[in-house]
């Protein structure tokens, strides 16, 4: 499949019926995370993978690296009406995935890959923290989200803990007014996906 297939497939994925300010629910648009899949998957960390998507929301994420051949996809989030929701993403789309309802730091065991779009921490300060942590336990490389001020802090954070940022690139991430606090119809932020990938010795 090609990028541009990718994002239009993509495209088709439902958002949250019922959008949640506390666990900031801003799905990814489908252009940004065909990229970032589709760029995971050029890296050879999709296809034939055991791929993790924590806060997984209503799927786009996990939907994408299924589309692109990961041989495994789990999807991990908070809330079950998301779930409900990314359940019947995937069933439209086709493609299976495991979805397991709890919090990130429930999760226990290994995959190859993590794709993340953790919250940016606008409601709460660091609430990304226990995302990097578990992705970082779980796998050795990890594609993730980032407010892009925060680069400084993610480039020490994952060297601490034997991770190296392999590469980053920025996004305009647009949102639209969602919740009752938004006084503009829509804010765009300086957004980062950045490839953490472990350095020595593999999990
Ligand atoms: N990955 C989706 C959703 C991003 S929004 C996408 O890219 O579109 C962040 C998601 O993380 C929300 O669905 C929110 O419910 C979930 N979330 C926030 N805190 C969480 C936690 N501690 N454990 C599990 N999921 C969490």
């Amino acid at each position: 499949m090609k990028r541009k297939e990718l994002e239009m497939t993509l495209q088709r994925v439902k958002a949250f019926d019922m959008p949640r300010a506390d666990l900031e629910q801003y799905p990814t648009p489908a252009t940004i995370a065909s990229e970032m899949v589709f760029l995971a998957f050029a890296n050879g960390d999709i296809e034939g993978k055991t791929v993790l998507d924590l806060g997984c929301g209503t799927g786009i994420l996990c939907i994408g690296a299924a589309l692109l051949g990961a041989s495994r996809t789990i999807g991990v989030e908070l809330d079950g009406n998301a779930i409900k929701t990314a359940k019947e993403n995937a069933d439209m789309l086709g493609v299976e995935i495991e979805f397991l309802k709890g919090d990130v730091s429930s999760f226990e065991g290994k995959v190859d890959t993590v794709v993340q779009n953790p919250p940016f921490g606008s409601q709460n300060r660091n609430a990304d923290r226990p995302f990097l942590e578990k992705a970082m336990s779980s796998a050795d490389v990890v594609y993730s989200l980032h407010m892009s001020e925060t680069l400084d802090f993610l480039a020490r954070y994952a060297s601490e803990r034997g991770f190296a940022v392999e590469f980053q690139k920025r996004f305009k991430f647009d949102i639209p007014h969602t919740f009752a606090f938004h006084r503009k119809s829509s804010r765009s932020f300086d957004v980062s996906l950045l490839c953490f990938r472990r350095c020595g010795d593999s999990l």
